[in-house]
């Protein structure tokens, strides 16, 4: 069951999603504009085209994990794109975080191309990239579910079918609201702790098996000491980029608005990620957001 996928965006997410296809065995072929970023690739014993368009020639299915949706448009369609380059029937995947819209308006160019386009965003950031057991969250047909899972399969742990095209990006831009407002109510528990003398550790101790438990506390704890592998512990190293918890909460507010849902604490929230980038700290770890509240520099 070996496949030929064309994989464009070796980024943070991609290279090593792109490695653990080749691991499994499917013969991986990858651009990516960063030069870098394709001998990394070329390195782990995958193969490395001059355009994307070259990528996906001959292949059976395509990924692409892209920063943003302007990059998505750019890659899939027009004249270069990769749309018209793939033969018919291949499944495209796209695992970027981008709008709802947006993600609709590809899987509609896929379409019209004779292609099968499902909109695939992730979670479980480079160390579930990295260990393969991301959770992915797909919108599209059943057929065209059918065809992405065990391309997924080889790169993810859980896979759900959220809906038809666009459910996988509002399910994702829905998960990363909760977060980022999970993320601040961890924070100011623990800085209102430091403020009352409690230490974080008995905090954590405490709150990690009460009521607020949450992954934000339990897993990925904001301040440095009771989860070890948390950024906190290497001055918010990303992890996860608070730009792109920025990007992904404007996503967010854009969809609420035009769909009339009431979110006051997710406008708060993509508001405190605006000030944290106006300090010039947007390529810190989003759990930075902590020394943000605290006003610590
Ligand atoms: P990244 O910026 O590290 O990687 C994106 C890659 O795309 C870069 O290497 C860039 O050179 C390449 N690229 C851009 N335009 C291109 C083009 N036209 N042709 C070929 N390559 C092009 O970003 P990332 O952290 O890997 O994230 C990718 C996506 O996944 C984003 O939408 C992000 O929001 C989402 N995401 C990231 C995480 C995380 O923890 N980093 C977790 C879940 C989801």
């Amino acid at each position: 069951t070996d496949m030929k996928i064309g994989f464009i965006g070796l980024g943070n997410m991609g290279l090593p999603m792109a490695k653990n296809l080749v691991a499994k065995g499917h013969e991986v072929t990858g651009f990516d504009m960063v030069e870098a970023n394709r001998a990394a690739l070329a390195e782990a014993g995958g193969k490395v085209a001059g355009s994307a368009a070259e990528a996906v020639a001959g292949a059976s299915a395509v990924v692409t994990a892209l920063p943003a949706a302007k990059h998505v448009r750019a890659v899939y369609e027009g004249d270069g794109g990769i749309l018209a380059a793939a033969p018919k029937g291949t499944v495209f995947i796209d695992c970027s975080t981008i709008d709802v819209e947006s993600a609709r308006a590809v899987a509609k160019a896929a379409e019209a191309a004779g292609q099968m386009m499902v909109d695939s965003p992730m979670s479980g950031g480079v160390g579930g990239a990295t260990a393969g057991t991301l959770t992915f969250m797909v919108g599209g047909s059943v057929e065209a579910f059918a065809k992405a899972r065990p391309v997924l399969e080889g790169m993810g742990k859980n896979i759900f079918h959220a809906g038809d095209s666009g459910a996988g990006s509002a399910a994702k831009i829905c998960n990363n609201m909760m977060l980022a407002i999970q993320m601040i109510a961890v924070s100011e528990g623990f800085n209102l702790a430091a403020r009352l003398g409690l230490d974080a550790q008995k905090l954590y101790d405490i709150s990690s098996t009460a009521t607020a438990r949450c992954w934000s506390l339990n897993d990925y704890c904001p301040t440095p000491g009771p989860v070890p592998t948390s950024p906190a512990n290497r001055d918010y190293q990303p992890g996860f980029a608070a730009a792109l918890m920025l990007k992904d909460l404007r996503i967010a507010m854009e969809a609420a608005q035009a769909a009339g849902a009431h979110v006051p604490l997710g406008a708060h929230a993509t508001q405190l990620y605006s000030l944290m980038d106006l300090q010039g700290k947007s390529d810190r770890d989003f759990s930075g957001i902590i020394e943000v509240l605290s006003g610590k520099d």
